[in-house]
């Protein structure tokens, strides 16, 4: 395995790797990572001939007071677990590397962009979208695999990537859970141990609305309230949004028709957590 850390490198191993006819997949991540980061890598590998991923903590896509310089790192970790699951090339750039002094270019996709987490994030997904872009320039990947986790993340990539014609498949990965149900994601070391279980109450209010839906509910205000009540019994856990959207265009639904995705941010302490389940596939 690899580790490169310029651009231009990494521009002439991806092109010699494409000349030799091979197909490239690809995986983004912020790195510090879990078993759905590695998951996310064995489906990229399973479905290309050369798996190339990224670890770059994006600065354009936290706000200004996020967590940016305490968001977890450890590359030595990382680039283990990372061989481990059949990768063949970290992309690791610094932040100037990507972002130079000059640097004064952003991709925006809009309407999906200013709302779920949009609202609180009015900057995240201009440099979500900016830094794929760039990534997907410099190695040009036959396909590239996203989380669901970040449904909204995936939704807006899978529209730019129509919208500007580019040459490469995205691929959804179901969200990954712990044993107990908690989402899996770098963020979650920074919860305390009591936390951590109050944390359990995104998921038992997800999979509590799955049951209702199960048993015939089809109104998205009373799932909505539903998921509200549970969250809020829960001391210490303060709701960002609770929403039922439309899969593909993300707008609200009054009524769940065929498909829904019940999507929520939620703060516990200092950490923003997020969730989302789909109403009306495998349920
Ligand atoms: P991150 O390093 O958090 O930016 O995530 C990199 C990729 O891993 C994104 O496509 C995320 O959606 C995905 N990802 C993160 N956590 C999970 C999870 N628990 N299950 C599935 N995919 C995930």
């Amino acid at each position: 395995m690899v580790v490169i850390e310029d651009i231009a490198t990494m521009k002439a191993y991806a092109l010699d790797i494409k000349s030799k006819g091979k197909i490239i997949g690809f995986v983004p991540t912020m790195g510090y990572f879990h078993e759905g980061h590695l998951m996310l890598m064995r489906m990229a590998k399973k479905i290309s001939d050369h798996l190339i991923i990224s670890i770059f903590v994006n600065p354009t896509q936290f706000e200004a007071g996020e967590d940016l310089d305490k968001y977890p790192r450890d590359m030595e970790r990382d680039k283990n677990l990372a061989s481990s699951a059949g990768v063949e090339c970290i992309f690791a750039p610094s932040a100037k590397e990507m972002y130079p002094e000059d640097y004064t270019t952003y991709v925006t996709v809009e309407n999906l962009t200013n709302r779920l987490c949009g609202v609180s994030r009015p900057h995240h997904f201009r440099g979500v979208a900016t830094i794929v872009v760039k990534l997907f320039n410099i190695i040009e990947p036959d396909v590239a695999v996203f989380g669901k986790k970040d449904f909204q993340q995936l939704t807006v990539i899978k529209q730019m990537v129509k919208d500007l014609n580019m040459n490469v498949k995205i691929v959804g990965h179901p969200t990954v859970r712990e044993s107990d149900g908690l989402a899996m994601s770098s963020r979650n070391v920074y919860l305390s141990l009591d936390e951590r279980e109050k944390a359990l109450i995104l998921n038992k209010s997800l999979q509590h609305v799955k049951n209702l839906f199960k048993a015939g509910l089809r109104d998205a205000s009373k799932i909505k309230e539903s998921v509200i009540q549970m969250i809020s019994s829960e001391k210490g856990c303060d709701i960002d949004y609770v929403e039922i959207v439309d899969p593909e265009r993300l707008s609200p639904v009054n009524t769940i028709e065929d498909k829904a995705i019940v999507a929520l941010a939620v703060r516990i302490g200092s950490t923003r957590l997020i969730d989302n389940i789909v109403l009306g596939e495998q349920c």
